[in-house]
């Protein structure tokens, strides 16, 4: 890894633009979150990087989007291959440079990333499109698709190289080329891939990658004309100003953003299987996954003893050092968030809710090499009224409310009570009832008796605040190409 001379080293990291590794003169500093030190260097990227990157990807769209699905995926493979024998050295990056614990990283981010070039590049090969008669006018008709051109890829810091890799893998798979900016906070797996790049037989240009802040860098991403489509996931204020920011230029664009994800628990649920699921819903990754739940609504005759062993369950989720493999958390992403989250708790009390655990009631027992780092235990709260922000915004933390409800028409009018409407999950052993409620709720993904369970073939996205489009299998695809219609008179 480059390091820079000086008494202090840190990896520094360039961007990949054209199959060339490029350096920068101005760089971000990035901090590992379980110390709350400095130890990288990203690039600062701006309209010039971004410039060269738009460039060399359209240069290599033609030869790239003439390949067959199977050529392409074949690449995908290999590079999914290349992923899998840097496993270890990409989990470990993963852990130090987001604050996850490095099971977690293990267990979900970086075999996730590896299959995603798997996935799609099986995918790709099994569409059909559509064609239909018209034998009383002589017409046949039938539909094409190609690649859209240069693709703009845009990811968060919570599942870095998970996220950024399911937005590469359709955009290639299907023909484009791409230019990426992954979140300037978690950068290092992605240069890590680009290193792979070139082994996996990725030919230059296809994919480059430009490191930098969202108002630099990944504005002259979403402001470039050569750039049809942007792909983004982040929260909804970003995705807003980049909604208006591309509104000009009529891109297509995909966006997956934040959730108020809430838990409706009935009586009859299986309580144990329910709490040790609702436990992981809302903390796992510290609570910074967009589908984590932050709103549990449970039947009140049932509410007290969920409450007891939620909250005893929840004390049991341990957080401290992420390379502790006893740990269930590790850190937050950053001084600020940590601080953010930790005032909605505050907010919390200043309106009179319980804090039954975590933030300000239990204390942690860190190493000292971590105590400046941004740690916060798993937090519950109840005794929060809908109205409050707390309830309304997402936190995007270690923090879940718990309220009681009497009816099921109360709980699906109060479940979809926010702006947003990414997951909810229900627990309850009626099936007609899961059925009801999974119609009436107003979510893109809707989990009964369980968390997380994801087909990729199946649409992912959000309804209401929480985003425009889907991904999946077939929705990436039709997302990254262009269809038309064609009529053939014989
Ligand atoms: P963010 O919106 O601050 O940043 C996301 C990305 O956008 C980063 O790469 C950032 O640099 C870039 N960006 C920021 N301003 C920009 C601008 N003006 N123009 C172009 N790019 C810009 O989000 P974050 O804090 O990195 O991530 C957390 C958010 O992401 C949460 O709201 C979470 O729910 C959401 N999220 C959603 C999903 C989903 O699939 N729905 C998945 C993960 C995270």
């Amino acid at each position: 890894m480059p390091k820079s001379s000086g008494p202090r080293s840190y990896l520094v990291l360039q961007n990949y633009i054209g199959g060339k590794f490029v350096s920068c003169g101005n760089h971000i500093d990035s901090y590992d979150p379980s110390t709350g030190e400095v130890y990288c260097k990203v690039p600062d990227s701006g309209k010039e990087e971004v410039d060269a990157a738009v460039a060399a990807a359209k240069e290599a769209f033609p030869d790239w989007s003439a390949r067959s699905p199977q050529q392409r995926g074949e690449i995908l493979n290999k590079l999914a291959d290349l992923i899998e024998a840097n496993m270890e050295d990409l989990i470990q990056a993963e852990s130090k440079d987001q604050g996850k614990t490095v099971t977690f990283a293990r267990t979900v981010d970086i075999p996730r990333s590896a299959y995603n070039f798997r996935f799609f590049a099986s995918s790709v090969l099994h569409h059909t499109t559509d064609c239909s008669q018209m034998d009383h006018m002589g017409c046949l008709n039938y539909t094409v698709r190609c690649p859209v051109g240069v693709a703009g890829l845009i990811s968060p810091w919570n599942l870095p190289l998970y996220l950024l890799t399911w937005k590469i893998a359709p955009a290639i798979a299907t023909g484009n080329t791409v230019v990426a900016k992954p979140s300037e906070m978690t950068s290092v797996t992605a240069w890590m891939m680009c290193k792979l790049l070139e082994e996996a037989g990725v030919p230059p240009g296809v994919v480059n990658v430009v490191f930098g802040t969202g108002q630099r860098a990944g504005d002259a991403l979403v402001g470039h004309p050569d750039v049809p489509l942007i792909s983004f996931t982040g929260s909804t204020a970003t995705a807003q100003r980049i909604t208006e920011r591309s509104a000009p230029y009529c891109k297509k664009l995909s966006l997956e953003l934040g959730g108020k994800n809430p838990a409706i628990i009935f009586a009859d649920a299986d309580l144990e299987q329910c709490i040790e699921t609702t436990i992981r819903s809302s903390f796992s990754n510290q609570g910074e996954i967009c589908l984590c739940t932050s709103r549990i609504y449970v039947e009140r005759s049932i509410y007290t003893e969920f409450l007891e062993k939620f909250v005893a369950a929840a004390r049991k989720w341990k957080t401290g050092a992420p390379s502790d493999p006893s740990n269930n958390n590790g850190a937050l992403i950053s001084k600020e968030h940590l601080e953010k989250v930790r005032s909605f708790v505050a907010l919390a009390k200043s309106e009179g809710a319980i804090i039954h655990c975590g933030e300000g009631v239990d204390q942690l027992d860190l190493p000292e090499a971590n105590k400046s780092g941004y740690f916060m235990p798993p937090t519950v709260i109840s005794g929060i009224p809908d109205s409050s922000r707390v309830m309304q915004e997402e936190i995007f933390g270690p923090v879940t409310c718990v309220c009681p409800f009497d009816t099921e028409d109360e709980a699906v009018a109060r479940g979809n009570g926010v702006r947003y409407g990414l997951s909810a999950t229900v627990w309850s052993r009626d099936v007609g009832r899961v059925h009801r409620l999974a119609q009436k709720l107003q979510a893109g993904l809707v989990w009964t008796n369980c968390w997380l369970v994801r087909d990729l073939n199946l649409p992912f996205g959000g309804m209401k605040h929480s985003g425009v489009g889907r991904e999946g299998g077939k929705d990436s695809y039709h997302f990254f190409t262009e269809v038309k219609s064609i009529t053939i008179k014989h």
